[in-house]
């Protein structure tokens, strides 16, 4: 018997990315345009720019490096960002929640003996701070994601219990190396590894490839049409790209699922131990 493994990914799996960070991004504009008079829009637009030069819509020092902002003193300018960033937080706290059943069935895998390890192409730092914000950092014995200028081995102190996988950005594009080092570190056959996301390219197809089994999580595309057209509006994508993860076609062999807590009646149950005589509640 293989002892099974749930490998998640983080959001729009676990929770809804879009509609969390739509509103405190907006709320954080909202700010910066009253206290500096300029208008939304150019601010829009001047993140956009930020986020494509790190090709990342959450690199956290995106606000200090904004155009308009440049002609500020540095103090002006470090205390705009850092009371923006405390708007965009309290905002978040609102809009942050796991998707319907994910708690229940984190807690569920826990407690029948499965596995759990989160891969992200997020940051590890803003990873860790997620999974806590979101109340499930207790049920993950693993999480994967990009090692920035944090150093790995500082990361293993943060958690005693957990056990951390740092990959560079160009390791993350597809998550299979990230696949392939979980499988190496605990010894895994592919066959044991269940590997749930909404990214059929990145997430879903590198799953079956590898002889896992891959699940998409198809709601995780559902979101507010506001949250859509903000960040459309600040996309990374460059000019004449085009999202390829809409025309990808979901693979023959993917599981796809319209819950998280669907996971349940996917995953084979490891066995559990019974002591003749005794029952449990
Ligand atoms: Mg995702």
């Amino acid at each position: 018997m293989l002892y099974p493994v749930l490998i998640t990914d983080l959001d729009n799996t676990l929770y809804n990315w879009d509609d969390y960070f739509a509103p405190s991004f907006r709320a954080m504009v909202h700010f910066l345009s009253k206290e500096t008079g300029i208008d939304e829009d150019v601010i829009f637009s001047d993140y956009r720019y930020v986020y494509r030069e790190h090709d990342s819509i959450e690199f956290s020092k995106s606000t200090q490096e904004l155009a308009f902002l440049r002609d500020y003193s540095s103090s002006r300018r470090e205390k705009l960002a850092k009371t923006a960033a405390i708007v965009f937080g309290q905002t978040g706290r609102v809009y942050l929640h796991p998707y319907e059943g994910v708690l229940e069935t984190l807690s569920w895998a826990v407690r029948v003996g499965i596995k759990l390890i989160c891969v992200t192409n997020a940051p590890l730092v803003i990873a860790e701070n997620r999974l806590q914000r979101l109340k499930m950092s207790g049920y993950f014995s693993g999480l994967a994601g990009y090692l920035t200028d944090w150093k790995e081995t500082e990361f293993r102190g943060r958690s005693k219990k957990r056990i951390y996988w740092g990959l560079q950005k160009e390791e993350l594009n597809s998550k299979r190396v990230a696949y392939e080092k979980i499988a190496g570190t605990l010894k895994l056959s592919p066959k044991s590894m269940y590997i749930i996301g909404d990214n059929l390219e990145k997430d879903v197809e590198p799953a079956i490839d590898l002889g896992a089994i891959g699940i998409w999580a198809k709601y995780g595309k559902e979101c507010k049409p506001k949250s859509l057209e903000t960040i459309r509006k600040i996309s990374t994508l460059k000019k004449g790209e085009v999202n390829v993860e809409k025309k990808h076609a979901v693979p023959k062999k993917a599981i796809v699922v319209d819950k998280f807590k669907e996971i349940k009646k996917i995953i084979h149950q490891p066995p559990q131990i019974t002591l003749e005589g005794f029952e449990l509640d």
